[in-house]
């Protein structure tokens, strides 16, 4: 018999990166169930309009996730607020795209930081109220690139294949310590995101809605599901492609176009995003660093 989904009203969720995209449309999801949301980035301002937008049972904070006692405040204020926190969704991340070859340090150090960095500062000190307490719930967001290295994505692609191996590796050590705090990850294809404009198009996927992968997470919650592909279907392409010989994976790629997604990305759609997401380690100074797509690039 199929278990009952997991209650989730009543609950309280932090949210990375939640004053817009994904991590927005996943707070309005959590809030339909009944949750109480705490919306935390580094733009505080849009946070604060997100809150205002999506109702009392949400408040928006200060949140840099490269930066342990703004990641701590964060949890602080929003248990003050709204009580312990059950769910942690890590969703904050930036995607400069462009060539490894031509990548600047900082633009590489930088992703390094919020996308993999940020996501292992919030289990470690989520973890440090969950585990105590015997409950909780840690939805990592990565990506499909954290399953196939994606040209003009390379650093990208290595920091949510880290989050991958990270989730995995954590969730065997609650196994072995007894822990009952359960580890997601979430591998979306393209969405409809300020991130995620201006990409190439592969054959046979459709962009998604964040509403989509706020479903996946939702769901992801109720179940306990560990590996959330969104759409579903991309598992199947996945599967095939570890069995097939890699000349045959590959020659796929290349047919339904998966390598120019990110390298076939259009520099001018992308130059707002891309100067926005320059700026999202506050504390990283900046220095010689070259725009990806930005000003002069295209
Ligand atoms: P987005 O740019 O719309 O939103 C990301 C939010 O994170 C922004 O509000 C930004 O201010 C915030 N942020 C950035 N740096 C931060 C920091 N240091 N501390 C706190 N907040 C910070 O992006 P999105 O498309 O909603 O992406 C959300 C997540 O989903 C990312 O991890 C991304 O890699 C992943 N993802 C996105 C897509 C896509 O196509 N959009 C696909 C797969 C995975």
């Amino acid at each position: 018999m199929a278990k009952q989904p997991r209650i989730l009203a009543g609950q309280t969720a932090a949210i990375t990166g939640a004053a817009r995209g994904i991590g927005k449309a996943t707070a309005r999801a959590l809030l339909a169930q009944g949750m109480k949301v705490a919306i935390g980035d580094v733009d505080l301002a849009a946070a604060g309009q997100t809150a205002a937008e999506l109702g009392p049972s949400t408040v928006a904070l200060p949140l840099d996730v490269t930066d342990r006692s703004s990641f701590s405040a964060f949890f602080d204020r929003a248990e003050e607020q709204l009580g312990p926190i059950d769910v942690l969704v890590n969703n904050a991340g930036i995607m400069p795209v462009g060539r490894f070859v031509d990548e600047d340090d900082l633009t590489a150090q930088r992703m390094v930081d919020i996308n993999l960095h940020g996501v292992i500062l919030g289990m470690k000190l989520a973890l440090e109220r969950m585990v105590p307490r015997g409950s909780g719930h840690i939805v990592n967001i990565s990506s499909q690139a954290g399953k196939f290295g994606a040209p003009g994505g390379a650093t990208y692609s290595a920091t949510k294949h880290a989050v991958v191996g990270l989730t995995e590796a954590v969730r065997g050590e609650m196994r072995l310590m007894k822990a009952d705090v359960d580890l997601s990850y979430v591998m979306p294809f393209v969405v409809n995101t300020e991130l995620g404009g201006g990409l190439g198009a592969a054959r046979g996927m459709k962009v998604l809605q964040p509403a989509e992968v706020a479903d996946a997470i939702v769901e992801a919650l109720q179940t306990g599901r560990v590996e959330v592909w969104v759409p579903k279907s991309a598992k199947r392409t996945s599967t095939l492609g570890v069995l097939l010989p890699r000349r045959l994976s590959e020659g796929m790629a290349r047919a339904l176009k998966a390598d120019q997604v990110l390298a076939g990305a259009d520099a001018s759609a992308r130059r707002g995003y891309e100067l926005r997401a320059s700026k999202s380690e506050p504390a990283l100074a900046p220095g010689s660093e070259k725009p990806q797509l930005t000003e002069g690039a295209d």
